[in-house]
């Protein structure tokens, strides 16, 4: 369903409530890693145009309801300001009437960001009083925060029921559009693509995809749970027991439907997860020993063949420890494989956009996801409680 998107609405000398994602990496007081914050510039940047008041809101970390100075978004408004070359406000007080002396201090065009929402246990809770405090705060609101959009919090769902108009920025309008065309109009050959530790979080995803896509690649960790359950020798690689039976029941599924779900045929294996070991080749059997850490050539050479002939792949979770070089080849392959593939490339999750970005091929994908979590939901077909809540187009 498409969503009223922030250049429809008519914003002038007003104030506009802007939910983002600022949850970055601090060091030192300072901001380590601004690719969430330059993500919402093209929406912020717009509303500046616009001549909007602009009261921005966002959550960082865990601080679990309490104020902890360590988690304050002081350092996001200082980096926001150096990144607009204007200056930004910052607001101590979320909600209340200091927070609404700030907002009132704000001239046309001006930009103010609040303190973390987290500190306030309301705001995991969706809290209504606390919810219809923060709406008391703009005219609009602009949800930008594409990572937050699959919880139903007071800042991403409560608050949007207390506006005529709630409308999505750019960066959730092209999450909508890329992943909704891969959940509702793909093109085929569709090959989803999926890795990464635990079988238990993907196992919904998997479910989804047996029925949009036509072609299922399985590396990484999850994959020997699924071998396993063919009653191959996985040795002491990463197996999620309580799902065995769940893995055997969803390749049976596959079958069923007709689909293409390949696990690897080879691998790389070790003695220990360590990042010093020597990488093994091992065939399909892995003895008791060796645990399996990256998809071996063999499996390399199947998955590019898949990938090379799709009009559109999803990827998500990385083919191995790609975090040890000598484990990396896999998730890298994969990587290089979606750049040239000439489709349209989705990728998701922070493990697969660190592999792209570290093979050097981000600029060749079609869409990097900034929501691992809200992606893999949205791919599962579910309603997510921030996208549901605002303004049909
Ligand atoms: P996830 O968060 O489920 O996407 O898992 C990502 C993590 O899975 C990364 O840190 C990888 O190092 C890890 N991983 C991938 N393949 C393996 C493997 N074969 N054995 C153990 N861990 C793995």
């Amino acid at each position: 369903m498409p969503k009223l998107s922030v250049d429809r609405i008519a914003v002038r000398d007003k104030t506009v409530l802007v939910r983002v994602d600022f949850n970055v990496p601090l060091a030192e007081g300072a901001v380590a890693d601004d690719t969430r914050i330059r993500a919402a510039l093209p929406t912020i940047r717009h509303l500046m145009a616009q001549g909007a008041r602009q009261v921005l809101m966002s959550h960082l970390g865990r601080p679990k309801g309490k104020a902890d100075p360590k988690l304050s978004l002081r350092p996001a408004a200082d980096c926001l300001a150096r990144l607009l070359g204007s200056p930004v406000a910052f607001s101590p007080a979320v909600i209340g009437e200091q927070a609404q002396a700030a907002v009132a201090a704000l001239r046309p065009g001006g930009v103010l960001l609040l303190e973390n929402l987290r500190f306030h246990p309301e705001e995991e809770k969706n809290d209504p009083a606390f919810a219809k405090a923060l709406a008391a705060l703009g005219d609009a609101y602009v949800s930008d925060a594409f990572g937050t959009v699959h919880r139903a919090h007071a800042s991403t769902e409560g608050v949007a029921h207390y506006f005529q108009q709630a409308a999505c920025g750019f960066l959730i309008a092209r999450e909508l559009e890329f992943l909704g065309k891969a959940l509702e109009a793909p093109e085929s050959p569709y090959v989803a693509i999926l890795g990464g530790a635990k079988v238990g979080d993907k196992i919904a995803v998997i479910r989804s995809l047996l029925q949009r896509a036509d072609t299922l690649l399985i590396g990484g960790g999850m994959a020997y749970t699924f071998l396993k359950a063919q009653g191959h020798g996985v040795g002491t690689s990463l197996l999620d027991e309580p799902h065995l039976e769940l893995a055997g029941e969803l390749l049976a599924e596959a079958k069923g439907l007709g689909k293409t779900l390949l696990l690897p045929q080879d691998h790389l294996v070790a003695a220990a997860l360590d990042k010093a070991a020597r990488a093994e080749p091992s065939g399909l059997e892995i003895p008791r020993e060796r645990m399996g850490l990256d998809i071996g050539p063999a499996t390399v050479a199947a998955y590019k063949v898949q990938i090379a002939r799709a009009r559109m792949v999803v990827w998500n979770g990385p083919m191995g420890v790609f975090e040890f070089p000598a484990f990396r080849e896999g998730t890298f392959a994969v990587a290089h494989a979606m750049a040239d593939c000439g489709g349209v490339t989705i990728v998701g999750g922070g493990d697969s956009v660190a592999a792209v970005n570290q093979a050097g091929v981000a600029d060749r994908i079609s869409h990097i996801s900034t929501g691992g979590g809200a992606s893999l939901e949205f791919l599962e077909g579910r309603t997510l409680p921030g996208i549901a809540a605002l303004t049909e187009a």
